[in-house]
């Protein structure tokens, strides 16, 4: 008799976005005269920067000749996309060897396929709220849970509290859907909170570009000192480059991280990484890998950080509104999301129908990233500026009337 994995039937049915489209199609089809302005999207909207589309012209050339042809590449990347990003991180300080970069489709999968190499015994802690991909891909395996409250007293960034017994922490800074990104001493708090529990960190950087460049707040985890002996940090091109359809990520794993089994053998955690890789993994194609690596290139960071540049004015435009209607917020600095307060104590999904009744605005109710989320909604940045700016106005000139 095959038996099924159990831990499936934990999970909560995911029905934030499939609510959202549900509704936003209902009210479209009540009133087909009102123009919805989608300020919920979590995806990029601008088109690849032009060096990346030119560099997987080329290498879709080289595919279509004998010469230059490529079948199976190296399961963890080509060498030239590691060299590209060793080049990267040392633009922010932090010394990688290329062993130590695994290039994968996205940070989702590996978020997820990182749950492989670490015992099911762990104790799992999580920010509340974030990406819901660390905790159903644990819930999945049946880990148990715990969770730290991001909340304005903390300005939604939970530190270590050593009452609190965890073994593999995930950080997301800046975080999806607070925008809220750690300092260097927080961080150094967490690394010392896992130096001294033996615990490790899994650290999600998929929004570090949205991190200025004259901004100290780290891009990477490894910015921290020791930060090599306790942490993996999994990268995106996805909102740095506009790869959300495209497939790009990374997940730097140092090569002296090791950790105990269960059975007491020490475990190189680069090692095991590498297996599970080569094991279940045939990597990236090699023309994503060619865009990949243009969009690290001095031209293509320029272009891709004008986009960037773009999605941050929009939410700045929306802060301006939400400023000057007194609704409190937060995020939209260091990433393309804005966290708002909903007014007047409203839940969360009573906020979205209204924002959908009222203005045919379209958001996410925060309610859908965790407990804590509820009473706050997330507006992005990733919309069309005469989008977001219509939006707004709408806000401005009928929210004292709601
Ligand atoms: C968008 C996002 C990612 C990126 O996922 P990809 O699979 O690389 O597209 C990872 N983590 C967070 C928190 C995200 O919001």
């Amino acid at each position: 008799m095959a038996f099924v994995n159990g831990n499936y039937g934990k999970l909560k049915e995911s029905y934030l976005f499939a609510n959202i489209a549900e509704k936003v199609a209902a009210f479209q089809a009540a009133h087909p005269e009102r123009k919805i302005i989608r300020m919920g999207i979590g995806d990029v909207t601008l088109p690849l920067a032009p060096v990346v589309v030119d560099a997987m012209a080329k290498a879709v050339a080289e595919m279509g000749k004998k010469e230059t042809f490529r079948g199976y590449g190296p399961e963890q990347g080509y060498g030239f996309l590691h060299d590209a990003v060793v080049k990267y991180y040392t633009s922010f300080g932090v010394t990688l060897d290329t062993k130590e970069i695994f290039i994968s489709d996205g940070a989702k999968s590996d978020c997820g396929n990182i749950t492989d190499i670490f015992s099911d015994a762990n104790v799992i802690l999580l920010p509340d709220p974030v990406y819901p991909v660390y905790n159903d891909t644990n819930v999945m395996r049946g880990r148990k849970i715990l969770f730290m409250k991001g909340r304005p007293e903390n300005d939604f960034l939970p530190v270590p509290d050593d009452s609190v017994k965890a073994d593999i922490i995930y950080l997301c800074s800046p975080n999806n859907p607070t925008g809220a990104a750690y300092s260097k001493e927080q961080l150094e708090q967490w690394v010392a909170y896992a130096k001294k529990n033996d615990a490790i960190i899994l650290y999600d950087a998929a929004y570090e570009a949205f991190i200025d460049e004259d901004d100290a707040t780290p891009r990477s985890i490894f910015t921290v000192a020791g930060a090599e002996d306790c942490a993996i940090e999994m990268c995106s091109f996805s909102k740095t480059a506009g790869f959300t359809g495209t497939r790009c990520g990374y997940t730097v794993v140092p090569l002296g991280l090791k950790r105990k089994a269960e059975n007491g053998r020490e475990m190189f955690l680069n090692k095991m990484w590498l297996r599970r890789q080569t094991t279940k993994f045939n990597g990236v194609p090699y023309i994503v890998q060619r865009g990949a690596e243009a969009a690290l290139s001095p031209e293509g960071l320029e272009q891709c950080r004008a986009n960037i540049r773009y999605y941050k004015e929009n939410c700045r435009i929306m802060g301006e509104i939400l400023d000057a209607l007194g609704i409190r917020y937060y995020g939209g600095k260091r990433s393309p999301y804005i966290w708002m307060q909903c007014p007047n104590g409203m839940k969360s999904w009573d906020f979205f129908d209204l924002l959908l009744t009222k203005f045919a605005i379209v958001g996410t109710p925060g309610s859908g990233f965790g407990t804590m989320g509820e009473g706050y909604f997330r507006l992005t940045g990733f919309g069309s500026r005469e989008d977001t700016v219509e939006g707004m106005e709408r806000l401005k000139e009928g929210f004292d009337r709601v």
